[in-house]
């Protein structure tokens, strides 16, 4: 029996390219003032490299420091990440259907939130897209330790060890296969992909349930599914 709905939070719930495009906006205004260059050309130099590179790629400032050759990178790169870190402009919104989607499972489950990242970065994002309330309770890995970002398994343990549950008991929505799945495929908690934002287009098992933020709804039916061949399980 499904007693928990987990879910990611970066381009799971929302788009992460709405902040991204925020916080490069930011460091891009620090970075020309510092050293008298063009802010819209560096913007769009360091965006064009996220689109190419993606977020976990962490050398598109290195690698922008070098094509406008500019100086100073190592005293200038932790104010870089402190602006990205602390960015509280950002516009988000959650994907059309999503509120609908926490409304209703947070009638019949518990809901938890496992997501990466900095601890009151993370915490801006939830207040932002106004998602708090849904939640019982909210993990960010940023709040452990290291050791605890995805892929990892620990923050998924501790969650079930928290709520006294096993791995069949939850099921993990999220929407990138090398970070959100591998734990889950690990720990054996039902796994569904939400085919959104800039891991659209990598590769699953084919094993693996997807959705499209077209067909939202569809959740509600692979739920459905994983709780019915439970039942048949527990029956037989
Ligand atoms: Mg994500």
């Amino acid at each position: 029996m499904i007693k928990i709905i987990a879910f990611d939070l970066d381009n799971t719930l929302y788009n992460h390219k709405q902040y991204i495009k925020s916080a490069y906006n930011d460091i891009a205004k620090f970075v020309a003032n510092k050293h008298s260059l063009n802010k819209e050309n560096y913007y769009k130099w360091i965006f064009q490299r996220w689109k190419e590179k993606g977020s976990s790629y962490n050398k598109i400032f290195k690698e922008s420091y070098k094509y406008f050759n500019l100086k100073n990178f190592n005293k200038d790169i932790n104010r870089i990440l402190n602006i990205y870190h602390n960015n509280r402009n950002a516009d988000l919104k959650l994907y059309e259907g999503i509120v609908d989607l926490l409304y209703q499972f947070n009638k019949e489950y518990k809901l938890i939130l496992i997501t990466d990242g900095h601890v009151n970065t993370q915490k801006y994002k939830i207040d932002k897209l106004k998602i708090r309330k849904y939640f019982n309770s909210i993990y960010i890995s940023g709040e452990f330790g290291d050791e605890f970002y995805k892929p990892s398994t620990k923050m998924f343990i501790k969650c079930m060890e928290d709520y006294n549950i096993k791995s069949e008991n939850m099921i993990y929505i999220g929407d990138n296969p090398n970070l959100d799945y591998p734990p889950c495929k690990k720990l054996d908690i039902k796994f569904i992909r939400l085919k959104a934002g800039e891991y659209s287009n990598i590769d699953i098992d084919d094993s693996v349930k997807e959705v499209d933020l077209k067909n939202l709804n569809y959740i509600f039916k692979l739920v459905g599914d994983i709780n019915e061949k439970n039942s048949c399980i527990n029956n037989n």
